[in-house]
């Protein structure tokens, strides 16, 4: 693999892109850069950016592309990306898809991959209402498909708390999936055209399509 490396890992909420960024940051040392997470620690710190982000996060739209592309721009310059990113839930319009291939001619890099995990829509459902973080660590788990080993102590550093996402349910999941069929999906075009696009079955469980990523970044 070569180093930098710069992935982007696409999906509609809940295909499993967290759960395969966070395995490729621990084996490649690739930093996960995921706008999502950056949103809600804008949202719970209180900045101006969170005050804005906040109403349409919880109504599952997407945030302006103003602000995920600056957001984005001044993370992946930092040291801890220096041998590649892994972005999870970004690019998510057109818009932010060109402002990407800019910003990558700009610093002089390049995009590796596109991998799009396909996951049918009825299981997605399900992935969201089951899924839950160490409050601690941000460890992620789910109530049926990865619980942690003791009942209630996170698995990686022993934590108790867990947290659940105030935009993981039935109703605002409607709306993100809106977002990802009318906004997200029509950018994959763009990284076929480029070569770059590889569909990965993300209905299979979490070790084969970690092994079935790997497989592409040789
Ligand atoms: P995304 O980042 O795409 O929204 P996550 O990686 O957070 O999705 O996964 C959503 C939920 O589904 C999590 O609770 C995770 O543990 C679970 N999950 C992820 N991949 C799989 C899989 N292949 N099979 C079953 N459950 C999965
Ligand atoms: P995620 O954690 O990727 O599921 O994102 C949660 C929410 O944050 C989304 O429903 C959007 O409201 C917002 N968000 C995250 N990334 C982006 C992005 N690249 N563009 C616009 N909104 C985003």
């Amino acid at each position: 693999m070569k180093i930098p490396y710069n992935l982007i890992l696409v999906g509609p909420p809940g295909a499993g892109k967290g759960t395969q960024a966070k395995r490729l940051q621990d084996r490649h040392g690739l930093c996960q850069i995921s706008t999502g997470d950056m949103l809600r620690a804008e949202v719970n710190s209180g900045s101006p950016i969170g005050q804005q982000a906040r109403a349409i996060m919880e109504s599952g739209g997407l945030v302006s592309d103003e602000i995920v592309i600056a957001m984005l721009e001044t993370r992946v310059q930092q040291p801890d990306c220096a041998r590649g990113f892994i972005l999870d839930g970004f690019p998510r319009t057109e818009r932010q898809a060109m402002a990407l291939d800019t910003m990558l001619a700009r610093l002089g890099q390049s995009l590796d991959a596109v991998i799009e995990l396909k996951v049918d829509e009825a299981a997605l459902v399900d992935r969201v209402a089951g899924r839950f973080t160490c409050a601690k660590c941000g460890a992620g788990y789910h109530d049926r498909f990865k619980p942690t080993r003791v009942p209630g102590v996170c698995d990686v550093c022993g934590a108790t708390d867990f947290k659940r996402r105030a935009d993981d349910n039935r109703e605002t999941m409607v709306a993100r999936l809106a977002a990802y069929r009318s906004d997200t999906a029509p950018i994959l075009p763009h990284y076929q055209r480029q070569g770059r696009l590889h569909a990965v079955d993300g209905m299979a469980d979490m070790d084969h399509v970690a092994a079935e990523i790997e497989s592409l970044l040789a």
